[in-house]
């Protein structure tokens, strides 16, 4: 196994923006207001893997230009978007996206997983970002890290976004912290983020969680962030505005980073 942390910076990485992509204007104003808080790197689902149907499932490629505009105006900028498919992700590489990330309900699917690591090979300094699967299952995890790992990828990292459970719970994806420790014992270089947004559900939450993903080291946080949060097309209740977003950002206690 290759696995290696490539982001060398004492900072947590903060990967920030909308839950999806809604309009050219939420787009560029969220962007906006981010980088008047210090944000540098955005993310915003283009294409949203909806548990049920007939629910807002992403604008699609017409995002594209709007985040290209984006990138015109704030050229220092780097974007993250979701991909689930080979087609996903040539339209991706095609628009120039620096980051990708595989979400929890394909990280599932090893069929899936390796179709999209086949469709990256040959762009080893992509990074590419592993969501958990949405059950608690630490080998499906591993096993989708592997397959983006055999394929060449320098730039891989994993994102803790909390399991699924039938049972009741304070959050919307129970967090099981033990799984995502026992990951980087079996990969201890590995780049590992943690997504508060995913695991909280719920604006009020958020705190609680980015602050103890910060004690246990994290390498950073990708974190949900909306110009009007209530008004967002996809979880709602979980983002929060830039400025709030800083604001909850400064509160937390960082320690420097050991690994
Ligand atoms: C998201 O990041 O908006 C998303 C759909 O996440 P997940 O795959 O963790 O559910
Ligand atoms: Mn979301």
């Amino acid at each position: 196994m290759k696995i290696k942390n490539w982001y060398s910076d004492k900072k947590p990485w903060i990967i920030t923006g909308p839950c999806s992509a809604e309009t050219e204007d939420q787009l560029l104003d969220t962007v906006t207001q981010l980088v008047d808080n210090g944000f540098d790197t955005i993310r915003a689902g283009v294409w949203k893997p909806r548990t049920r149907p007939n629910s807002f499932e992403g604008v699609g490629e017409i995002a594209f230009p709007w985040i290209k505009k984006a990138k015109e105006k704030f050229p220092h900028i780097q974007f993250a978007i979701e991909v689930a498919s080979a087609e996903h992700v040539e339209l991706a590489l095609k628009n120039d996206i620096d980051i990708l990330w595989v979400g929890a309900r394909t990280t599932v699917n090893p069929f899936n997983v390796q179709e999209i690591a086949d469709a990256v090979r040959g762009v080893e300094d992509k990074p590419i970002l592993i969501k958990n699967p949405i059950n608690p299952d630490l080998a499906l995890w591993m096993g989708a890290l592997e397959r983006f790992d055999a394929v060449g990828i320098k730039k891989l990292g994993a994102i803790h976004r909390g399991f699924s459970t039938y049972q009741e719970s304070i959050y919307r994806n129970i967090p099981l912290w033990q799984i995502p420790i026992e990951l980087k014992s079996n990969f201890p270089d590995l780049l590992l983020i943690n997504d508060p947004s995913h695991i909280a559900g719920k604006r009020e939450l958020l705190f609680e969680i980015a602050q103890k993903a910060m004690d246990l080291q994290y390498d950073g946080l990708i974190i949900e962030s909306h110009r009007s949060p209530n008004e967002a097309w996809s979880d709602a209740a979980q983002q929060l505005t830039p400025k709030a977003l800083k604001e909850m950002l400064d509160s937390i206690k960082i320690r420097e980073k050991s690994f």
